[in-house]
């Protein structure tokens, strides 16, 4: 689950993490307002969307008076925001965060990360911050230093020093102590709120030699919101993807992919070796969808529904291994699906197990447009070129 970066900064406050103060808008008319109670210029107004690259995205603005701060806050709560992360059509912002703005001298990455390799967390800092750190690692992998913890022993202070003591040039001692002791308070904050992610880019020192974080990105690990009920309050159900909301709200395993080909699969195992077999065959994958074990007819019916909803989707493959779910089931399912909706993209269907004549019988009967393929194979290579021909 993603945090606002002023719901991160809240919480970065409450670690004693500097920050410069601000408070969220929902309306030009309320930055104003709160601009009024901040020392400026200048202030800053920044979009509030789970999404990177806001800066270049024109989400983030440094302003002069507070009139701009009221014209810049509208202006980003308007029109959608189109960043790197958040494709052509972009995202509608519904807050924006007002902040006295600083001059800053030096900009550093920091963040905390498991590293899924080795089982720990790690400390990852760079005096190349302000930019994506994935650019920096691309092109300049030597200014990417990491520190792995020991989960027992806790982030160590001398830990800290082999990151700080790297920077060129170095800064002074005062500056060196505060870096550290903020390395120390973000271990915290992602030990104790069952982070996954905790990020600061960019943390700066300004121009009167005070280090602050300028922003915050935090995520929880989902599987501990259990016991970080405070935290899942958080959640902003309108930063969700609707059609990734929607299968929450069914209970499906969906997630949205750039591709082009809709794929319904029983099983995440299967769904996962359908996604490389589509790839394999030359083409990409519009969506994860594991309709599970056990799905009933309502579930594949939503399936295929929310499928049909993705504008990206030019062709679809239905690859079902009838097991707990029976291919009757399965093919009820998907009639019942266009029944609701014309499937007005290409179908293949590939289907084995229990009951699979009857399955086959049911869609053959239904007047219902489809090609049949035979393994799983056969019907990637029928769905690439499907897609091709629409092209
Ligand atoms: P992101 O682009 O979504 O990661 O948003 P950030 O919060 O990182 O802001 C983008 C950039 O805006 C930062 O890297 C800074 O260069 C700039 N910025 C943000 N706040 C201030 C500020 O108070 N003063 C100045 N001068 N620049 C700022
Ligand atoms: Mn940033």
């Amino acid at each position: 689950m993603k945090l606002h970066e002023y719901q991160a900064k809240e919480i970065f406050r409450r670690f004693e993490i500097p920050l410069p103060k601000g408070k969220v808008a929902s309306s030009g008319d309320e930055a104003f307002q709160v601009a009024r109670e901040l020392k400026g210029p200048p202030w800053v107004v920044k979009a509030q969307v789970h999404a990177g690259g806001r800066g270049k995205g024109g989400g983030v603005k440094v302003v002069q008076t507070v009139e701009e701060v009221k014209k810049a806050a509208t202006a980003i709560l308007e029109n959608p925001l189109v960043t790197k992360q958040t494709g052509p059509e972009g995202r509608r912002v519904h807050q924006v965060l007002i902040e006295e703005g600083v001059t800053i001298d030096r900009e550093f990455y920091l963040a905390v990360v498991i590293d899924r390799a080795r089982a720990q967390p790690v400390m990852i800092f760079s005096q190349a911050g302000g930019m994506e750190i994935e650019e920096v690692a691309a092109r300049t992998p030597e200014l990417v230093l990491k520190q792995f913890v020991d989960l027992k022993a806790g982030w160590m202070p001398y830990q800290g020093r082999n990151l700080a003591y790297a920077i060129d040039p170095l800064p002074g001692p005062e500056v060196l102590k505060e870096l550290m002791a903020i390395m120390g308070k973000l271990y915290k904050v992602f030990i104790t709120l069952d982070c996954s992610l905790a990020e600061i880019n960019p943390l700066v020192i300004t121009k009167d030699g005070k280090v602050m974080a300028i922003d915050a990105k935090i995520t929880i690990d989902d599987n501990g919101l259990v016991r970080q009920k405070e935290l899942a309050a958080l959640d902003d159900p309108r930063e969700k993807d609707p059609l990734e909301a929607k299968a929450i709200k069914h209970n499906l395993s969906y997630i949205r992919l750039n591709g082009n080909i809709g794929a319904m699969v029983n099983g995440a195992g299967l769904a996962m070796a359908t996604m490389d077999v589509i790839k394999l065959a030359g083409a990409e994958p519009a969506n994860f969808l594991d309709v599970g074990g056990g799905a009933s007819e309502e579930m594949v019916t939503m399936g295929l529904e929310i499928i049909l909803e993705d504008r990206n989707v030019k062709a679809i493959l239905i690859n079902i291994f009838g097991g707990i779910l029976r291919c009757d089931v399965l093919a009820r399912g998907v009639l019942a699906a266009a029944e609701k909706t014309a499937i007005k993209v290409p179908l293949i269907v590939r289907l084995e197990g229990t009951n699979v004549e009857e399955g086959r019988k049911i869609l053959r009967e239904s007047g219902l447009k489809f090609m049949v393929a035979k393994d799983i194979a056969e019907a990637a290579e029928m769905v690439t070129k499907q897609v091709s021909r629409s092209a």
